[in-house]
């Protein structure tokens, strides 16, 4: 291939709206940069490149000197793709437990590789090309990512811009993880001289110890030169796990395969929708998938079936309950004690708030025994499987509910002289989405109530904010 044609390639990727995970009808948007679009398959092309071109136009990578640098497999990746459509060597200090994928990558590109002790991680491999440097002074050209300037030039040029144009001026949150920082610092830099008042946050992982290739714990790790913390309006954090569990959800949901640290930047910006929405904001979030699963297959957390760390929209609802409604709860299961009361509860629904408007007692035959587990049973075949309780009692509670022009948003029920929280039992035949409101009710006066609600993947059984 020509190598202009390579280079003219980079950048200019693919904005993608995120519509499953996050629902398209919010008021609060999230898309994404598919950085795994560009050539080299990651977002490092574009540092990287503008590195080896400032490079070429100083005259410091001259006619067969090699290009070294510390690299945790992306810019690598990237050097070893220039290195060899534009005839120069590299060699590149890589930690040695680098994805197996990445070194086969590096090996069939012909760079030279040079293992550095896994247990150091990156900061490992820039002291080693560090070391090496001191001993063979000038005759190599050190693109040094983590201080070279050009790095976040390239996002300030190019990334920040991009942005811009694809969101007609309309980006109001930008989200960026922090490895070398050039993503996150370069595009801020831009954002900000364009519209002051995009908020822009970088996140990190949650500790030192972490599995989210490419990216640096700051607070432990050798700080880039080139980082600016002060250019962060918020700093954010992110779990491995939370990570994983996202990339899992994106490929299922929205047919996405992320990288680890793209799943990590989808999961915050969720994070961040999720806080912007329930204060009432309109927002464009826009973040960075810096690459594609490509790079992770052989990694075993695709298979794990652990719960979900995302967070879960349905489990972090709030329900507003009137004082009028709560006390008709507390009546009904003072009325029906020693045996458990239950109801439905009719109102409106938005996405992660539910508003009672309307109680509805069921009459007990549900079970009058004053066994939870039957109602939990009864609640759950409402939905599902009818002919476990009357169908006249569902007919009711639904015709009532359109009658009000109302949903059904749960149900309620009482206690008798037991915690008010749900069951293992409850958490087994309880629905998802639906509110759970459990009032305890001891020795025929009632006491505490909350509500509950079934996390999607059935592992939470999460209370919900209750608000009059
Ligand atoms: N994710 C991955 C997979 C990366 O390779 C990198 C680059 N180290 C980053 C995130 C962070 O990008 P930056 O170096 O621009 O901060």
């Amino acid at each position: 291939m020509n190598s202009a044609d390579l280079t003219a390639r980079i950048g200019s990727t693919p904005l993608l709206r995120i519509c499953r995970i996050w629902p398209a009808d919010s008021t609060v948007q999230i898309y994404a940069k598919a950085e795994w679009a560009n050539p080299g398959g990651s977002v490092k092309d574009r540092a990287a490149w503008r590195i080896v071109r400032d490079a070429f136009e100083r005259g410091l990578l001259g006619k067969g000197q090699t290009l070294v640098d510390a690299t945790s497999g992306n810019t690598g990746i990237a050097y070893a793709m220039l290195g060899a459509a534009l005839s120069f060597p590299v060699r590149l200090y890589l930690p040695a437990n680098a994805s197996h994928e990445r070194k086969r990558i590096l090996q069939i590109y012909g760079a030279e590789v040079v293992p550095t002790d896994p247990l150091e991680g990156s900061d490992g491999a820039i002291r080693a090309v560090r070391k090496a440097l001191q001993e063979e002074k000038g005759s190599v050209f050190y693109a040094d990512q983590y201080g070279n300037p050009m790095n976040p030039r390239a996002h300030y040029e190019t990334t920040a811009e991009e942005i811009w144009r694809q969101t007609d001026g309309r980006v109001t949150h930008f989200v960026a993880g922090l490895g070398t920082s050039g993503t996150f610092c370069g595009t801020t830099r831009r954002l900000k001289e364009l519209n002051p008042a995009v908020q822009c946050l970088s996140f990190e992982p949650d500790s030192p110890f972490h599995g989210l290739e490419g990216m640096k714990h700051m607070a432990t790790a050798i700080v880039p030169g080139i980082y600016d913390e002060r250019l962060a309006d918020r700093k954010m954090e992110c779990s491995t796990e939370e990570a994983h569990a996202t990339c899992r959800r994106a490929a299922r949901e929205e047919g996405l395969l992320l990288g680890i640290s793209a799943g990590a930047a989808l999961a915050t910006a969720v994070r961040l929708a999720c806080e912007l929405e329930e204060v009432g904001k309109s927002a464009v979030i826009v973040t960075i998938f810096p690459d594609g699963a490509d790079r992770y297959l052989s990694d075993s957390f695709w298979q794990e079936s652990e719960k979900s760390h995302i967070p879960n929209p349905s489990a972090q609802t709030l329900l507003v309950l009137s004082a009028e409604h709560e006390a008709a709860i507390r009546a009904h299961g003072e009325k029906t004690y020693p045996h458990e009361a239950c109801g439905a509860l009719l109102g409106k629904a938005q996405k992660n708030r539910k508003e009672v408007c309307a109680t509805l007692a069921v009459a007990n035959a549900f079970g009058e025994r004053g066994d939870l587990a039957e109602f939990a049973v009864s609640a759950r075949e409402s939905q599902a499987n009818r002919y476990l309780i009357p169908p006249e009692e569902i007919l009711r509670i639904e015709k009532e509910a359109r009658r009000l022009g109302l949903d059904v948003i749960g149900f309620y029920h009482s206690h008798p002289d037991h915690p008010a929280r749900p069951s293992a039992y409850d958490q087994e035949h309880a629905w998802p989405w639906l509110s759970y409101v459990i009032v305890r009710v001891a020795k025929g006066r009632s006491e505490d109530l909350a509500s509950f609600v079934l996390s999607d993947d059935r592992s939470v059984f999460a209370p919900e904010e209750v608000k009059k």
